[in-house]
């Protein structure tokens, strides 16, 4: 492993100090690659949706006074154009943009008709769709690269799943594990900041991502995260960031040791999380059905219905070629809980 690829800054430019005080104190830290959302895509209408391409001589000015590239959000060919004359180094498309088909396409149009200088001189990061579909992510990824974009990387952002989740976006690690497995030239970075959605959770996913093999990193990062316009439970101050990079498994280090052991390590520390999350999702329909029980005045304990659901699950679990017992043991277990949850709500 080499040292992590790193983009740090704010979720959003704000003001002209914002973002180069914020940059002055990452470059001071070590990092090299500014990010900055100019027009941000958001959730609901009447939140902050960035200040557009005024904040442009804001990122021209952290590039001089720095020497750091800079990074921005594109959704359109406009913004795509705009940000192209204004010599940004690279776009990101967002989760909700690669998400789209045709949004994606009207980008690669656009890069496809672009001097080829100016299309090399954009470095292109494709984050995954907000749906957990890898086919979506490397559509996205083709139409860009077919439209003659050869620094073209992926990011992982998690994805927005149905249910309770530790996550913001949940990182379903066995989707970019597969995206590498099928474009092992592709450079897959990471960004905790938005599957985690708070601070704490930051570093602790960009050291999975690292144990992991992901080749870079995409933070969040603010001079003064609590007064964030967008995204502040999840952005850190730059002395936070720079603590964090140094906290990341050391490059080659790792590696060192046993790479095989510690990719294995690292697979099964994914899957036991992506566990946790599937029984957190169960527990919530569990609480879901006990109170319509209740409200219908129905038993919680259904006789018939358990003893088919164990039936059923026992023989997918011996197709699965798990053990009988061993998957009897579980089901009871998750039953019990059911059970206690709906007695309790
Ligand atoms: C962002 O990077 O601030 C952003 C909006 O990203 P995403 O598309 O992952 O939500
Ligand atoms: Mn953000």
């Amino acid at each position: 492993m080499t040292s992590p690829l790193v983009l740090a800054g704010p979720c959003s430019a704000e003001s002209r100090e914002q973002t180069v005080a914020t940059a002055e104190a990452l470059a001071a830290e070590g990092v090299r690659i500014f990010r900055a959302g100019l027009w941000k895509p958001r959730t609901k209408p009447g939140a902050f949706e960035g200040v557009g391409a005024a904040a442009l001589p804001w990122l021209a000015e952290v590039k001089e006074r720095t020497g750091m590239l800079t990074a921005t959000e594109v959704a359109t060919p406009e913004h795509l154009q705009t940000v192209a004359a204004a010599g940004v180094d690279a776009v990101w498309i967002g989760a909700r943009t690669s998400a789209n088909p045709f949004a994606v396409q009207e980008l690669a149009d656009c890069f496809a008709a672009m001097t080829p200088e100016r299309r090399q001189a954009l470095a292109v990061i494709v984050k995954n769709p907000v749906s957990p579909d890898l086919e979506l992510w490397v559509g996205a990824l083709e139409r860009i690269y077919s439209a003659g974009v050869r620094r073209l990387a992926a990011s992982l952002r998690g994805f927005s799943l149905y249910g309770e989740s530790r996550y913001r976006n949940a990182p379903v690690w066995r989707i970019p594990i597969e995206l590498h497995r099928r474009l092992p030239q592709l450079p897959v970075l990471c960004d905790p900041s938005h599957i985690a959605g708070r601070r704490d959770l930051v570093a602790p996913v960009a050291g999975q991502a690292m144990r992991l093999g992901f080749d870079g990193l995409m933070i969040e990062s603010h001079c003064a995260p609590s007064q964030a316009l967008s995204d502040a439970a999840q952005q850190l101050t730059p002395a936070d960031l720079g603590d964090l990079l140094r906290s990341l498994p050391a490059a080659g280090a790792a590696a060192g040791n046993n790479p095989q052991l510690d990719d294995m390590r690292a697979r099964i520390d994914a899957l036991d999380d992506e566990l946790i999350d599937v029984l957190s999702r169960r527990m919530a329909v569990s609480r879901e059905i006990g109170r319509f029980k209740r409200k219908h005045a129905m038993p919680v304990l259904q006789p018939d219905r358990y003893s088919e659901l164990m039936t059923l699950r026992r023989s997918r679990g011996r197709d699965a070629g798990l053990d009988d017992s061993f998957v009897a043991a579980i089901l009871e277990a998750i039953h019990e809980e059911s059970v206690r949850l709906q007695l309790k709500d």
